[in-house]
């Protein structure tokens, strides 16, 4: 804790001296000179590092620097940052918003996974906005890492979580429409996705995770995806790096594919090999036509990877407080 309060106060002394407002939240177009400071692994990890899939991203990360400037962890930064993205009512793979099964109900997927190793996640659950935060309960306050359900339910309201409709009136009118056909195919490689997956290294080196999603529009009642699936969705080890998957879920979950890459880079790929070598399983193994999976990747080193079976996907990588959104390469 000690050496926790004396990093701090170096790192806003040294923004004092650069000029720098050490809370200062900024995007591509207006850069914070912080490449100036030399040195060793200490100086890197003062930058924070973020990856948040699709364009989301920039409120995810964006918060997730702003819980590292005030002190915050890693987990701090992609439990916050993602949470945000969860309460905005225009995203429509995620949260509030999120478009129902075919029945008609909302059911959401989370988890998040910390550098200690330690993981919680909910799955198929209703009627709570914040899975993510539901999910980081079950990891801290159960010996559990998945609930359920009902029961995942029940262990939010226990935790003080209140219930809301996350059907909103957008929401409800479009799968109103749907059923009109009732075609059940899943759209996958839809731009505008909002499924949020996010990986952070702290101003300590730390890394985390954290994956949240309402799944496939108007998915069978009861299906789970990969998102809260720990190894699938979202996979971290602080020695080597983390990964984090969108798209069909069910693809990543036959090739636990977030595993897949983390334990490629502990083989000594660079991130971005370990993701394409992870994308190329999948097209090795299935047919690829309608279906997309793209991976995200940070190591301890601050490198970055993605890799996408088709064009499309998109992410934002914010370090020091500047964010980027990147077009992931593609393998098709
Ligand atoms: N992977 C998520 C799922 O299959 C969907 C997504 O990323 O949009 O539930």
């Amino acid at each position: 804790m000690l050496q926790r309060r004396a990093f701090l106060r170096r790192a806003a002394a040294m923004a004092a001296v650069l000029g720098l407002d050490p809370v200062r939240l900024l995007r591509a177009d207006s850069p914070v000179p912080l490449t100036n400071i030399a040195g060793g692994e200490g100086d890197r990890f003062r930058e924070g590092h973020m990856l948040s899939t699709w364009n989301h991203g920039f409120t995810s990360n964006e918060e997730g620097w702003r819980q590292m400037q005030a002190g915050g962890s890693a987990l701090d930064a992609v439990v916050e940052g993602t949470a945000l993205v969860e309460s905005d009512p225009t995203g429509t793979s995620v949260g509030l918003g999120g478009r129902p099964d075919r029945s008609g109900r909302v059911t959401l997927d989370a988890c998040v996974m910390g550098p200690s190793g330690d993981a919680g996640g909910v799955c198929f659950l209703e009627d709570i906005e914040h899975p993510v935060k539901v999910a980081r309960a079950v990891m801290e306050n159960t010996p559990h890492v998945l609930l359920a359900g009902d029961g995942a339910r029940e262990f939010a309201l226990d935790q003080g979580f209140e219930t809301r409709d996350l059907l909103t009136p957008d929401s409800k009118a479009a799968w109103e429409k749907w059923r009109q056909s009732a075609e059940y195919k899943p759209i996958i490689n839809v731009e505008n996705h909002d499924t949020i997956g996010m990986i952070a290294q702290d101003l300590e080196g730390n890394l985390a995770g954290a994956c949240t999603t309402s799944g496939l529009a108007y998915k069978l009642r009861g299906r789970v995806g990969d998102s809260p699936i720990i190894g699938a969705g979202l996979f971290v080890d602080n020695e080597v790096g983390a990964c984090t998957a969108t798209g069909l879920g069910e693809a990543v979950m036959k090739t636990l594919g977030s595993f897949l890459v983390v334990e490629l880079i502990r083989q000594g790929r660079d991130p971005q090999t370990a993701c394409e070598e992870a994308v190329d399983r999948i097209m090795k193994k299935m047919s690829v036509k309608d279906l997309q999976v793209g991976y995200l990747a940070m190591d301890t080193q601050g490198r970055a990877g993605s890799s996408a079976i088709h064009p499309g996907f998109n992410y934002v990588r914010t370090r020091a407080g500047q964010s980027e959104l990147i077009d992931a390469a593609h393998r098709s």
